[in-house]
């Protein structure tokens, strides 16, 4: 069987993702970074009243005209208001009130003057020059109009939409759920973290790594931890999964050795299989599978090919599922500050390191079970297949993660 291109992998996992319909209520506070699966209009105008925007005096501005330093208009002082007060009344011609920024303008004032300009004596002010109508002033609405559009389904909420809904008194939001994920290594050769060493054995640090990342972008794996190399055990563990999950991650297990359990597993699940073997490397042998209404990705073991298929092809249904185009990475050209000896006769993704003035850095150790330069990693140069080796200098594909 030929290998599929990595972009047909891509179109058929999309084919099989949907966008999540379900949608939850959350406060407010804990709304960053979600979708917004609801429209928000302005429920009032905002602000809900016109209001000072400094700390003075507003009047009626006709009362000053014809005012200058040597011949100032003067008004009575009949109040004052700090914001949150209201002033109940109105302010008659000739009549002034002290107010603060944020304070509602009194009915009869159209107009305010910065505290700084003007003279007080007792309860008289002295205005030193004439004031237009609406000097000033703040009006209401004038943030937002009564059924402005805010934000529409689908936006993404970020920390400024989260200060505009709550400045219209908007609690909870309703989002789009999160997919569920589900993520497992499989391995008889791998212990957790923290559990001692035996010979033969490794940690399993595709677990992690892949969970760490999921969480970059606020999804909530539910981390399985290892299943075992038996099919039967395994195929169980991902069948119930699959009942509440909308995709299944493993690593580990697809390609043709004794222990490669994942092509019984998926035949065990029942699971139709959508592709096996793509055309890059490292990671050539991922499955994808689909039960039910659930997708599966079973990745190769190798932690750079499980990282590195997870990168190019997972993410992809990740945006989908999560309507979240901002986990798709993003794709540039960059000059290769280093060399690469190998000729390329497939397409070969490398770990890089990728810097704002467009320079990429390829790691010295690329091998695909290598985990040395991830930490330092942001980039993936796409080598296309046939490629000769490349020299330092060269322009080349960059995926920025
Ligand atoms: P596999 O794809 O299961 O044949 O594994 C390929 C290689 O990756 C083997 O050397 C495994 O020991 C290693 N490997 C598999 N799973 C993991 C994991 N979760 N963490 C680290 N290494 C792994
Ligand atoms: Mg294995």
């Amino acid at each position: 069987m030929q290998d599929i291109s990595l972009e047909q992998a891509i179109s058929m996992l999309l084919e099989h993702t949907e966008a999540i319909g379900e949608t939850e209520t959350v406060p407010l506070l804990e709304a960053a970074g979600r979708i917004l699966a609801e429209e928000v209009r302005a429920p009032f105008p905002q602000p809900p009243f016109d209001r000072s925007p400094l700390d003075g005096y507003t009047f009626a501005a006709a009362a000053t005209d014809g005012a200058t330093e040597e011949k100032p208009a003067t008004l009575c002082i009949i109040g004052e208001e700090c914001a949150g007060d209201f002033f109940h009344g109105t302010v008659a011609c000739g009549e002034a009130v002290r107010l603060m920024t944020g304070a509602a303008i009194p009915t009869g004032c159209d107009c305010v003057i910065r505290q700084e300009d003007v003279r007080v004596e007792g309860d008289t002010l002295y205005v030193p020059y004439a004031l237009a109508p609406y000097e000033n002033y703040c009006f209401k609405g004038e943030d937002m109009e009564e059924g402005a559009l805010v934000a529409e389904a689908g936006a993404k909420i970020t920390s400024g939409l989260i200060g505009l809904l709550a400045s219209l008194g908007k609690a909870e939001v309703r989002v789009y759920q999160k997919p569920h994920i589900f993520l497992a290594s499989t391995g008889d050769e791998l212990k957790m973290p923290g559990e001692a060493l035996a010979p033969g054995k490794i940690y399993n640090s595709n677990l992690y790594l892949l969970a760490a990342r999921l969480r970059e972008w606020g999804f909530q794996p539910r981390v399985y931890g290892i299943l075992p190399d038996d099919a039967a055990l395994a195929a169980d563990a991902l069948k119930e999964a699959a009942a509440s999950c909308d995709l299944l991650l493993t690593t580990g297990g697809v390609s043709v050795g004794k222990k490669d359990i994942m092509h019984e597993v998926r035949q065990r699940m029942g699971a139709e299989r959508l592709f096996w073997r793509v055309a890059m490397k490292p990671g050539a042998p991922a499955i994808a599978y689909r039960t039910g209404r659930t997708l599966g990705v079973a990745l190769s073991g190798n932690p750079f090919a499980a990282f590195a298929t997870f990168e190019m092809m997972v993410r992809h249904v990740l945006a989908k599922a999560s309507r979240d185009p901002s986990v798709l990475y993003r794709t540039g050209r960059g000059r290769l500050a280093n060399g690469f000896a190998k000729v390329s006769p497939g397409r070969r993704i490398i770990r890089a390191h990728y810097d704002e003035d467009g320079t990429v850095r390829l790691f010295e150790k690329n091998a695909s079970g290598v985990l040395a330069g991830l930490s330092d990693t942001n980039a993936f140069v796409d080598i296309p297949a046939g490629s000769p080796p490349l020299e330092p200098g060269e322009e080349v594909t960059v995926i920025r993660l």
